[in-house]
């Protein structure tokens, strides 16, 4: 069975960064694959971003909004990117949000309906209620969809990048410079392994932040981009640099997580541990208003002193204002899980929300190796620095998403080389296949998850990172050998990239030793 696809380029993901790839390069005339895991598109980042996208407003000065994300970023932001996204985000969200997609952003007496979020010292964040992240992702697949130089295919998962030299056959591949030429991609409905052959790849896996216990992100964001990359000797950046949201809503069972907006502290919530403790004044002047670093940190120190699993967030005591009208969604998720919010405080956690780092890249998404781009949340552009501004993700997945398709279309007339079915071998099946066994697999995930939460995750210290290196090390050691006897399947792929996202994760806080943005160490506050 000669199971080999060839493209001009091949995205992996299809949130909004992947998604604005593959419509560039459509608008550019080239043709291209997009990829990805999810049985539709519910299953992204984009899907769940609730806040909204910022954009540069006619009114407001570029070195307003610029400052605004340095200061976010603790000053380590790389400044041409702040300068880039700044630059192109009105013309962008102009031109593919608005005019091609027709986003209905929300509107007031026929302006644009703008919003003014956390740090941010102005109001310019585009906003679909608090539904902003789904409607554009909806928008964005019936576009694709529509394109006929789009190819896109659900239930296809990438397991390795191909390379020259590392999966040639062809000895004279060793004096080439190492270049990505396509992919490992396993069809998750018939459990076979297609060669996907194309000029470039685009990485576009989105976040890493399921590797913690408790995350924002859909369980499915394990940070497999990183490792894909990682394995092929790409640069990598920032990883310690991982964002944690104050408040998710606290389930025990495996339920996608759920958000709970800061907004509802600013409605008047107050926390409250399970002993009745209001306790956010003993952390900060600003108590419940503190900002969500030091939250994050408070509700933590919480749940460790007293071995809870959760605090509460009581709003239903504190609001002046009508609940279900200024919180429909939460109110209404809460209400199916049996809470009545507008009677009972809510139980909450802290959660993994963001990762800052990633896979390096210039101001054309191009990573370190040839061939091999990265956007959205799976690269580091240096526009975050060690902390990000709220909503000026999504749109440095539009910027980036746009840029690299930019850049691959003036590359066209370049005569770049795809792989070549002969000197790549086809997926080699171990002999004997086993069915992996889940409960191998759950726990080992359940260990990773746990060992991130409580070693490397909201308060790190030396010692707990050196454990989790150590335990990490171990469980890689023996998933790996595993791996390799048992058949492939999606459960097992991103067990192997977690664990080996987690011990990247770790490694970057080991060596960073000062505590700035979203790293904290405890020796050094
Ligand atoms: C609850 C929540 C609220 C947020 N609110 C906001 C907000 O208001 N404003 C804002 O700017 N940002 C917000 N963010 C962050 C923002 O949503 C993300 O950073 C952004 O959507 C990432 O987009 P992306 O295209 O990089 O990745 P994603 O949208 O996550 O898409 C990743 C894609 O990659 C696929 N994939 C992953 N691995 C593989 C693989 N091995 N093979 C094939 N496919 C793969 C997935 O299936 C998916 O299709 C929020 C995030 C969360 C979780």
């Amino acid at each position: 069975m000669n199971e080999t696809l060839q493209t001009d380029v091949l995205i992996i993901g299809n949130g909004i960064a992947g998604g604005t790839a593959a419509l560039e390069l459509a608008r550019l005339g080239v043709s291209c694959l997009v990829i990805s895991k999810g049985a539709d598109e519910s299953a992204t980042n984009t899907w769940l971003a609730q806040g909204g996208i910022a954009a540069l407003s006619e009114e407001e000065s570029p070195d307003v909004f610029k400052q605004d994300i340095i200061r976010s970023g603790d000053g380590i932001n790389h400044p041409p990117a702040v300068d880039q996204v700044v630059s192109r985000s009105r013309e962008l969200v102009e031109r593919i949000l608005i005019s091609k997609l027709k986003v209905p952003f929300s509107k007031k007496n026929g302006n644009f309906d703008l919003a003014r979020e956390g740090a941010h010292s102005t109001r310019r964040v585009l906003n679909v209620k608090d539904m902003t992240g789904r409607v554009i992702q909806q928008h964005l697949v019936r576009a694709v969809r529509r394109e006929a130089k789009i190819n896109m295919l659900y239930r296809h998962q990438a397991i390795d990048l191909l390379t020259y030299p590392h999966h040639s056959t062809n000895p004279a591949r060793q004096y080439d410079e190492p270049r990505v030429v396509g992919a490992y991609v396993l069809n998750l409905d018939s459990g076979r392994v297609w060669r996907v052959f194309a000029r470039h790849v685009i990485l576009a896996t989105g976040g890493l932040s399921s590797i913690f216990l408790h995350s924002t992100n859909p369980t499915s964001a394990v940070g497999n981009g990183i490792a894909l990359a990682q394995r092929t000797g790409a640069r990598l950046a920032n990883l310690e640099y991982v964002q944690f949201h104050p408040t998710s809503l606290y389930q025990k069972g495996e339920e996608e997580p759920f958000l709970i907006s800061e907004a509802v502290r600013g409605e008047g919530a107050k926390l409250v541990n399970r002993k009745g403790d209001f306790f956010m004044g003993r952390y900060s002047d600003q108590a419940d208003l503190a900002p969500r670093d030091e939250v994050s940190r408070a509700i933590y120190e919480e749940m460790i002193r007293h071995g809870d699993d959760y605090v509460l967030l009581d709003l239903a005591s504190f609001a002046k204002i009508n609940i279900e009208e200024r919180f429909p969604t939460i109110t209404e998720h809460c209400l199916n899980q049996g809470l009545d919010i507008t009677a009972r405080p809510i139980p909450v956690v802290p959660a993994a929300h963001y990762s800052c780092g990633g896979v390096l890249v210039d101001l054309r998404g191009r990573s370190s190796l040839e061939g091999l781009y990265a956007v959205g949340e799976v690269s580091c552009t240096g526009v975050h620095g060690a902390n990000r501004l709220a909503s000026v993700s999504l749109l440095e997945g539009l910027v980036w998403g746009a840029r690299a398709a930019e850049d691959i279309a003036k590359r066209q007339k370049e005569r770049v080389e795809a792989g070549l079915a002969e000197e790549i071998p086809p997926w080699r099946y171990p002999p004997q296949e086993d069915e992996p066994d889940p409960a191998l697999i759950w726990q080992d995930m359940v260990t990773i998850r746990y060992t991130m939460w409580n070693y490397a995750g909201i308060i790190r210290t030396n010692r707990r990172l050196d454990r989790a290196r150590s335990d990490l090390d171990y469980l890689r050691h023996r998933i790996l050998k595993f791996y390799q006897k048992v058949a492939v399947t999606p459960a097992i792929i991103d067990l192997r990239d977690s664990v080996q996202t987690s011990l990247l994760v770790v490694e970057a806080a080991r060596h960073n030793q000062v505590s700035r943005g979203a790293h904290f160490m405890a020796s050094n506050p």
